[in-house]
């Protein structure tokens, strides 16, 4: 949990005077708008992936939230509403493993009349059980990370002896459910998992589903970030290029997080997600809200913005929303664009802790 989460208030009384928000399209000082919602439901996990939630930090000793301390499923639905009435168009449910919070599809099933754009990742480890429900109650889209399909590699990454097979059990089932296509995410980590980049190329081609490589980041301050340790997507692209030729595609939009590349053979197209070596920080539209109820303005952020002391003392909704457009219009993080190894060493918020 960060050290560092300042009241909404003080964040008014760093601006010059608290402007009201007046309907207009919300930009922050870098003329971005605002678009896109990640909601962290839970900062649990039951996987240990040491690029994310080391098992010597997140060890049995670890203190999670209380559940007292969680936004409770209409807290966020009402949140969600009011970032909705600010331009938000996409709403991403994440953590921690999403789906170890209970009844989730009943939250998909209060945000899904919202009409934005309702997407959930997960690392695919209960879909079997849960796609259909989640299909049901509303949500449009679902990505699934599987780092490797070979069983050594993928048991040592999520450090929580858990088989490829149920992960692949789950797409299998997130597919029949109706959602089509997934995305499925691989981060790829220099000498960890960067001799599967081909072969998962491979299984993933002709699909219809979107495989797509991370780079490793510098996220929290607990994986051990190197530069050493990132595989460029140039380098992706160029390996997978090699076995299966690719060109490249245009965005869907602008802001899309991932460069999308398909196969010249028409297998389908793969997705390269480059925020280490080509910083999309210039588009980024995305806002987080952690388990707790805290705004952050960028995945590296150092401290948030507390919601829920607004939320729970009783505001109506015009003053929360007054509340976040005055955080996003001072917005001016880049810290993609600047990452340093010095800033790498930064104490940053947890992923699993904001959202990812
Ligand atoms: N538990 C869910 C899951 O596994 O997808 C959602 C949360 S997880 C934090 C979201 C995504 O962030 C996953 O695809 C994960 O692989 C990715 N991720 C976590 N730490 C990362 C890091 N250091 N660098 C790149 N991606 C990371």
């Amino acid at each position: 949990m960060p050290d560092k989460v300042i009241p909404i208030h003080d964040a008014f009384r760093t601006l010059p005077p608290a402007p009201r928000y007046d309907g207009a399209a919300l930009a922050d000082t870098r003329g971005r708008p605002m678009r896109d919602l990640r909601i962290s439901v839970t900062d649990r996990c039951n996987f240990r992936c040491t690029y994310c939630m080391p098992r010597a930090v997140f060890g049995a000793d670890y203190k999670f939230l209380p559940h007292a301390a969680i936004l409770s499923f209409e807290e966020i639905a009402r949140l969600a509403g009011i970032f909705v009435s600010l331009g938000v168009q996409k709403l991403r449910l994440t953590g921690g493993e999403p789906l170890l919070r209970k009844d989730l599809p009943r939250l998909v099933e209060m945000l899904a009349p919202l009409g934005a754009d309702l997407t959930l990742t997960t690392n695919g480890s209960t879909l079997v059980k849960h796609a259909q429900s989640l299909k049901d109650a509303g949500l449009d889209r679902i990505t699934v990370s599987l780092d490797s399909l070979d069983e050594a590699t993928f048991r040592a990454m999520n450090d929580a002896d858990f088989a490829v097979e149920k992960v692949l059990d789950g797409i299998g089932a997130a597919a029949d459910a109706g959602f089509n296509p997934i995305k499925i995410n691989m981060v790829v980590k220099r000498g960890v998992n960067d001799h599967q980049i081909v072969d998962a190329a491979r299984h993933w081609r002709d699909s219809g589903h979107i495989l797509r490589f991370i780079e490793f980041m510098d996220v929290g301050s607990t994986n051990g970030w190197r530069m050493d340790d990132v595989i460029p997507s140039a380098e992706v692209v160029r390996r997978i290029s090699e076995a299966f030729p690719l060109e490249q595609l245009e965005p869907n939009y602008a802001g899309e997080v991932a460069g999308r590349w398909r196969y010249r053979d028409g297998a389908g197209e793969i997705g390269v997600v480059s925020s280490v070596t080509q910083a999309f920080c210039r588009d980024c539209n995305r806002m987080r809200l952690s388990t707790e109820g805290s705004l952050y303005t960028c995945l590296f952020a150092q401290q948030g913005h507390d919601l829920k002391t607004l939320l729970r003392g009783g505001a109506d909704d015009d003053a929360i929303r007054n509340a976040i457009a005055a955080v996003w219009r001072v917005r001016d993080d880049r810290y993609s664009e600047i990452r340093t190894a010095e800033t790498a060493k930064l104490r940053k918020v947890e992923m699993s802790y904001i959202g990812g």
